[in-house]
C-alpha cells in the first residue's frame, strides 16, 4: 500500500495572460472545459499544424490523469481566415476554391476529412465535439449585434472593432503593437491599426461562394468571430482553457478576448468592470515546429505531411513521439534524423512491452486510473509514478516522463502484470497505444519502395548462406544490391531489425 499524499502533484500550467506556470483548478469542480483553435480546412495540415493538436492531446490526457471530466471542443475553420492572420488578402478558402475550380464545400470536406484521419492516425482523442465554423453564422450575426454599437463602426468595406473600446487591448501578446499592425494590415479608413473585421462585406459586383446577409450588408464573418461564439456556444464564458499556437498568441486570441470583453460588457450591462474578462481563465500556447528547408508553409505549399511521413516508411507515432520528446512550449527542429531516432525509440519501448506481454501470458491487466494505482501499486514502482505524475504536473512535462516509461519497462524484480498495470497507465497519458502496437505495424513499406519486403528476405535469406559458405564475395554482392535498391541491411541490430528501407 502507498501513501497517497506523495503521488498527488498540484496541477501547474503555463498561462500566457501571467507568463507563469500557475496552480489550476477548473472552475466547476471535477470538470474542466477546453476550446482549441482548429485548422483551417483549404489544404492538408502539416506536421507542424499537428503538433498543436498533439500538445492538446497531451493537455487532455493529462486532466484525464489528474481526474477531471474534460470536455474539449476542436473548431473547423470553413470561412473567414484570410492569408494574412489580420484583415489582408483573400480569404482562403476563397482562393483555394478558385485555383482548384472546386466548390468551398467540396474542399471543405475534404480536407476535414484528411485531418481527422491525421488525428485519429497519431492517436489524439476526438474531441468531445468538433464545430464547423459555417454551421454558425447566425450566431455569429447575433453576437455582432450585441456589440456593434459600442464597439464597431462601419467602413465601405466591413464592420470593424475599435481596439480602444476595451481596456489592455493584446494584453496576451504582451501589449498593443499598432506598428506591426500598420505592416500588415493596410485596410483603408480604420480608425486604428490594431482594429479588426467583425463582418467583410462581399466587394460590389463580386459573387462569392460563401455569403451571407447581415445587418452590415451580404458578406462573411470576421475569422475572430468564430471562436469567440463557438466558445461561447458551447462552454459558456468564462470556461477553463484556451489553446493554440504561438502565433494565435499574438493576433488571433487578442481580437478574441477583446470580443469576449466587449459581448461581456453588453451582455452584464457593466461598464469596467471587464479587463479581467477574457473568456477563457488559462491561454496555452504550443511552439512551433521548424524546419530548415521551410517546409513548414500550409500557404506556400510544398510541406511536410503526416501523409507524406507514412509514405516514406514512418508509422505516425513516432511523429507523436518525437512531438513529446520536446516540451510543448520548446521550439522543435524537425528532421529526417530526428524523426529516425523517434522510429528507434518507439520500436524499442514496443519490443520491450512485447516482451512483457509474452511473460504475462494469462495474466490480465487494466488500464487503471491514479487512484487505482495509489491503492495496489507493487512498493518498487511507487517512486515512477510519483516522479511521472510530478512531470506531468509540471507544465505537462513529457521530456521527464517519457524515460520513466522506459524505466518501468526495465525494472527487474517485479511482478510482470504489476510492471504492465504501471505502463498502461503511463501509455493512456502518453497515447502510444503501446499495449495494442506491434513490431509488425512499424514496418511500414514506403510508396516508392522499389522491392517488396518478401523479396528482401530472400536476399538475406540467400546472403545468410554465402556467408555460412564462406562466400563473402556473394554474400558482399547481394549486400550492394540491395543497398542500390534502397535497403539499409543492419548486421546484429539489437532491435534485431535485419533490415530498413531508407527514409525519403
Ligand atoms: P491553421 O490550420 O493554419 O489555422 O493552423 C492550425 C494550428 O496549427 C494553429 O493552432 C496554429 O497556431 C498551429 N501552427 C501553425 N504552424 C505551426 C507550426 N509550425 N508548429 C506548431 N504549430 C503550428
Ligand atoms: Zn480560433
Amino acid at each position: 500500500m502507498s501513501d497517497a499524499k506523495h503521488i498527488d502533484a498540484p496541477l501547474r500550467l503555463f498561462n500566457s495572460l501571467t507568463r507563469a506556470v500557475d496552480p489550476f483548478a477548473p472552475i466547476d469542480p471535477g470538470h474542466a472545459r477546453v476550446y482549441s483553435c482548429g485548422p483551417t480546412v483549404y489544404n492538408y495540415a502539416h506536421i507542424g499544424n499537428l503538433r498543436a493538436y498533439v500538445f492538446v492531446d497531451t493537455l487532455r490526457r493529462t486532466l484525464l490523469w489528474k481526474g477531471l471530466d474534460v470536455t474539449q471542443i476542436i473548431n473547423i475553420t470553413d470561412v473567414g481566415h484570410l492569408t494574412s492572420d489580420a484583415d489582408a488578402g483573400d480569404d482562403k478558402m476563397e482562393a483555394a476554391a478558385r485555383a482548384s475550380a472546386k466548390s468551398i464545400w467540396d474542399i471543405a470536406a475534404h480536407y476535414t476529412d484528411a485531418f481527422k484521419a491525421n488525428i485519429a492516425a497519431l492517436n489524439i482523442m476526438a474531441p468531445t465535439e468538433w464545430t464547423v465554423a459555417t454551421d454558425y453564422v447566425p450566431q455569429m450575426i447575433a453576437f455582432a449585434e450585441k456589440i456593434a454599437a459600442t464597439h464597431c463602426y462601419q467602413l465601405d468595406s466591413g464592420l470593424y472593432f475599435d481596439s480602444f473600446t476595451v481596456p489592455d487591448y493584446g494584453a496576451l501578446a504582451g501589449g498593443r503593437d499598432d506598428a506591426a499592425h500598420a505592416r500588415i494590415d493596410p485596410v483603408a479608413g480604420k480608425r486604428n491599426p490594431s482594429d479588426f473585421a467583425i463582418w467583410r462585406k462581399s466587394p460590389p459586383g463580386e459573387q462569392r461562394q460563401m455569403e451571407w446577409d447581415s445587418p452590415w450588408g451580404k458578406g462573411a464573418p470576421g475569422w475572430h468571430l468564430e471562436c469567440s461564439v463557438m466558445s461561447l456556444d458551447r462552454l459558456g464564458h468564462p470556461f477553463d482553457i484556451h489553446t493554440g499556437g504561438i502565433d494565435h498568441r499574438e493576433i488571433h486570441h487578442p481580437n478574441e478576448i477583446a470580443q469576449n470583453q466587449a459581448y461581456h460588457q453588453a451582455y452584464c450591462g457593466c461598464t469596467d468592470a471587464v479587463s479581467g474578462f477574457t473568456g477563457a481563465r488559462w491561454w496555452m500556447h504550443n511552439n512551433f515546429l521548424v524546419d530548415r528547408q521551410g517546409k513548414m508553409s500550409k500557404s506556400k505549399g510544398g510541406f511536410t505531411t503526416l501523409f507524406s511521413l507514412i509514405d516514406a516508411g514512418v508509422h505516425p507515432i513516432a511523429y507523436r513521439l518525437l512531438c513529446l520528446g520536446a516540451h510543448y512550449r520548446s521550439e522543435l527542429e524537425f528532421s529526417a534524423h530526428g524523426l529516425a531516432g523517434a522510429l528507434t525509440r518507439l520500436k524499442r519501448l514496443i519490443m520491450g512491452v512485447e516482451g512483457l506481454k509474452a511473460r504475462a501470458e494469462g495474466v490480465t491487466w487494466q488500464s487503471p486510473r491514479l487512484d487505482y494505482l495509489r491503492a495496489n501499486l507493487h512498493p518498487k514502482l511507487i517512486p515512477l509514478l510519483e516522479q511521472f505524475d510530478a512531470a506531468l504536473s509540471d507544465d505537462l512535462m513529457t521530456p521527464r516522463a517519457m524515460p520513466l516509461l522506459e524505466e518501468a519497462i526495465a525494472l527487474k524484480k517485479v511482478p510482470v502484470d504489476e510492471k504492465l498495470c504501471l505502463i498502461a497507465a503511463f501509455d493512456q497519458a502518453l497515447g502510444f497505444d503501446l499495449l495494442t502496437l506491434t513490431r509488425a505495424d512499424l514496418r511500414i513499406t514506403p510508396k516508392d519502395a522499389q522491392i517488396a519486403p518478401d523479396e528482401i528476405e530472400a536476399e538475406l535469406d540467400r546472403r545468410t548462406s554465402a556467408r555460412a559458405d564462406k562466400d563473402f564475395a556473394a554474400s558482399d554482392a547481394i549486400r550492394d544490391a540491395l543497398i542500390a535498391r534502397g535497403v539499409e541491411v543492419m548486421d546484429g541490430d539489437p532491435l534485431r531489425w535485419d533490415w530498413r528501407l531508407a527514409l525519403g
